[in-house]
């Protein structure tokens, strides 16, 4: 739909761009970076949530060249920074229908239409739903999915994380600034979560934590006060008080906009191979939208890098 009217129609015509990149986080910019310096040009459709999910982590410790951390939101805007100094042109705008029948590419969005000669995706994934009784009704109201977002409003209470990967404890332990008691309720016994992590976690006294467990219900009165537990060994419920639900279950990728015209795998995500082409020439696929497995910063911003290398590449083949 069109912002402004109302319409999925954009209001412009089409612009022909030589090299489109749908998201901004470390794909998106990354790919925008090696494909402005090939003198692409290339526009960047920023996409619902300006730098994806770096933009909203609290401190980025693994990303080299910073042996002091960075902030999240600070790397997205360095990402940006330094693309647009070859210029690349970061548009706050939203994708919402692709036709990848034929080249040029076209891809309507809210405000405008383009036309490209090669396609990055870099849409990224979104943050799963455990799909509980109550987890809607209560997010925004104790139920989140973002400890640096919401921490905040957790200062002095108790809440509870959901998860045994990387992001429930290093997102755990963050909360500890401002809760009181952080509780984490895995499914199983033992974390995936790496040692470093989970070492981290198991030395903070305010952390504690439920094995072999699930949430199976959110209760509150306005807001959370109350989640039931199931251990699934055992099968002892119980009910739980706490003040926030923060749920870590892992991601979905950012493709519904490409079904029946891309490749992917049985979980959703982008099929595409060592130089991040996808099924259909000229299209290229980067960062967390294509990879269930690495999903790191550096690793998305390296696909990013390829894909550009790759579509600057095909243009010359292509031209
Ligand atoms: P993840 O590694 O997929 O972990 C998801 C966790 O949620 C698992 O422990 C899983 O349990 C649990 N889970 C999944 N579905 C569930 C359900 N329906 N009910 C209850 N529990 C459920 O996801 P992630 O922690 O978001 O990490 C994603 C990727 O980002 C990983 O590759 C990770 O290494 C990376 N990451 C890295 C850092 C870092 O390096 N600092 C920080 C954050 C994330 P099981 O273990 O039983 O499957």
């Amino acid at each position: 739909m069109n912002a402004k009217n109302g319409s999925s129609k954009p209001t412009t015509q089409p612009e022909h761009v030589k090299n489109l990149i749908l998201g901004s986080g470390p794909a998106g910019l990354g790919a925008a970076l090696y494909t402005a310096r090939a003198q692409l040009e290339p526009v960047v459709l920023a996409g619902p949530e300006y730098g994806g999910q770096v933009s909203i982590t609290h401190i980025v410790e693994n990303y080299p060249g910073f042996p002091d951390a960075v902030g999240g939101a600070e790397l997205t805007e360095l990402f940006k920074k330094q693309a647009e100094r070859f210029g690349a042109r970061v548009i706050f705008d939203i994708a919402s229908e692709v036709d990848l029948s034929k080249r040029p590419f076209r891809v309507k969005a809210y405000e405008n239409e383009y036309l490209a000669d090669t396609l990055i995706i870099g849409t990224g994934a979104t943050p799963r739903q455990l799909s509980i009784p109550g987890e809607t009704e209560f997010t925004g109201r104790g139920v989140s999915y973002c400890g640096t977002c919401d921490g905040f409003f957790f200062k002095g209470k108790e809440v509870v994380v959901v998860g045994g990967g990387d992001s429930a404890l290093e997102e755990g332990v963050f909360l500890t600034r401002f809760a009181t008691k952080v509780t984490v309720v895995h499914r199983r016994d033992e974390f995936r979560a790496s040692a470093i992590l989970q070492d981290r976690a198991k030395e903070n006294p305010k952390m504690k934590f439920v094995w072999d467990t699930v949430v199976k219900n959110i209760h509150g009165n306005g807001a959370v006060q109350q989640v039931d537990l199931e251990n699934l060994k055992t099968g002892k419920k119980e009910a739980f008080k706490t003040d926030g639900v923060f749920i870590f279950i892992g991601h979905t990728p950012n493709t519904e906009l490409f079904k029946g015209q891309l490749e992917m795998d049985p979980a959703g995500y982008l099929v595409a191979n060592r130089y991040m082409e996808t099924n259909v020439p000229g299209v290229f696929a980067a960062g967390e939208v294509a990879d269930p497995h690495f999903r790191q910063v550096v690793t998305s911003a390296g696909m990013g890098a390829a894909a550009g290398i790759q579509a600057t590449r095909f243009l010359e083949d292509h031209p």
